[in-house]
């Protein structure tokens, strides 16, 4: 198999020495908070499946409700036709989604769901009235965004790294400062950072607001920029300017729903109701691809009409709505509803924080970010300078494996450790894989 792994199979990001290189995890089955490998090594998933899991691997009732369906049909089109876990789903969504979100429209990964969203945004603003709002075509987002991979979401992408070879085929994009206080402490403290950079996006908005469909941004946390926590407010600004200058807003709920950030979507926690919500990746409670976007009616109205007027979303995917993926979604939130486990992640990851602060005993721990069970620990050479470690130096990725060898699965974002763990841990897991990594980083330091 790791041969054949090599040969055969095109794993992201395979220029990494370390992934040409490394022996590849093969894994083989999942239980719990644990994945096993092919050796029947045991590992806790403290990335939950690249961010998905919820319940844990192999949890009796998705495992019953995933037999009970495909039993029943695996697959039938939402091209024409309707089935009935689609219904379902898309019911319970407007109904558990903040404010009159109550339109969903279906598709399998969050690029997708973004993307969906970019488009839905841009054609809105033609359907409305083309000549008024023929200028309105360009997207802002926050420096370091990370919304997906194809080449809509990607467009709105603030890593370079990303998107610069396809610069030629992108959306137009307005960056706007992320508020990151640990790296803008010049500026003073999160406050300071918050207003600084909800002014930028002002005058971002007062000179482009004609030309802007959108503003997107993930709330609460940017995931994939390495966990950068926004201070107390920031999103609640960003909507009020959107709504001040008569642009859409977009929230990427595709990291932080579902839970992950202790409440069931992080925009609920400052009372924002987006135009446009992207989900993903727990949605399902980590089994299958299923994503979706949701928007109110005031936006799906727009999109009514004969087909001479060139108002229909021209956006269907094979599998939109597909019925395995939505039984599963579906008793994905009847688990998450009755376990309370929306409140459980908050108070375990309110006893965590204490013991995640130990990690500044570390030298080179130079900031652990935290917002519920999302947890980012940037590593620095120096704590006075903030400098980073170079790729030379490896030093992130020989943590990431020696927390491997040490039965442990986390990832590195930059210079950036990167805690997600399956959001059903117990208490106990959850302090095992803090130690884990801490004894991991002081392994490194030495
Ligand atoms: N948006 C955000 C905020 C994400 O974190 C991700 C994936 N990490 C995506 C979109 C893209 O989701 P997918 O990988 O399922 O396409």
């Amino acid at each position: 198999l790791e041969q054949w792994d090599k040969e055969y199979v095109w794993h992201p990001f395979t220029q990494m020495k370390t992934y040409r290189e490394s022996k590849p995890l093969i894994i083989e089955r999942g239980m719990g908070s644990y994945l096993y490998d092919t050796e029947g090594r045991r590992y806790l998933d403290g990335y939950a499946s690249l961010w998905v899991n919820v319940h844990g691997h192999s949890e009796p009732e998705l495992n019953e409700a995933l037999i009970q369906q495909v039993e029943k049909v695996a697959h039938s089109t939402l091209l024409g036709s309707a089935n009935v876990p689609s219904i379902l789903l898309a019911k319970k969504l407007a109904e558990i989604t903040p404010g009159s979100l109550s339109k969903v429209f279906y598709s399998d990964t969050g690029a997708a769901a973004v993307e969906i969203a970019l488009k839905i945004a841009y054609q809105y603003w033609k359907n409305l009235d083309a000549e008024k709002y023929a200028g309105k075509n360009k997207f802002i987002s926050l420096n370091e965004a990370y919304h997906g991979d194809t080449v809509g979401a990607v467009s709105v992408g603030g890593m370079d790294l990303f998107h610069r070879i396809f610069r030629p085929l992108l959306f137009d994009r307005l960056p706007s400062p992320s508020p990151y206080p640990y790296r803008m402490d010049d500026l003073g403290d999160e406050e300071a950072v918050k207003d600084y950079c909800l002014s930028k996006l002002e005058s971002l908005l007062e000179i482009h607001s004609a030309e802007i469909a959108g503003v997107i941004v993930e709330p609460l946390v940017q995931g994939a920029a390495g966990i950068l926590t926004h201070p107390a407010g920031f999103l609640k600004g960003v909507e009020q300017l959107c709504r001040s200058y008569d642009v859409l807003l977009i929230c990427d709920e595709v990291a932080v729903g579902f839970g992950r950030t202790g409440t069931l979507f992080a925009c609920e926690q400052e009372d924002v109701v987006p135009d446009l919500m992207s989900m993903g990746k727990g949605i399902t409670g980590g089994y299958m691809p299923l994503a979706a976007t949701i928007t109110h009616d005031k936006i799906f109205n727009a999109f009514l009409g004969e087909r001479e007027e060139h108002k229909t979303f021209y956006h269907g995917h094979t599998y939109t709505g597909n019925q395995l993926a939505c039984s599963l979604a579906l008793k994905n939130i009847e688990l998450i509803e009755k376990r309370g486990l929306v409140a459980e992640v908050y108070e375990k990851a309110e006893r965590l924080s204490a013991k995640l602060d130990a990690l500044y005993e570390l030298p080179i721990v130079g900031e652990v970010r935290q917002r519920g069970l999302m947890i980012g620990i940037e590593i620095v050479k120096d704590r006075t300078t903030k400098e980073v470690f170079g790729v030379q130096e490896d030093v992130i990725s020989r943590i990431i494996q020696n927390a491997r060898d040490k039965g442990l699965i986390i990832r590195e974002l930059g210079p950036v450790i990167t805690m997600m763990p399956v959001l059903s841990m117990s208490d106990e897991e959850l302090s095992m894989m803090v130690d884990i990594t801490y004894r991991s980083i002081q392994e490194v330091v030495q």
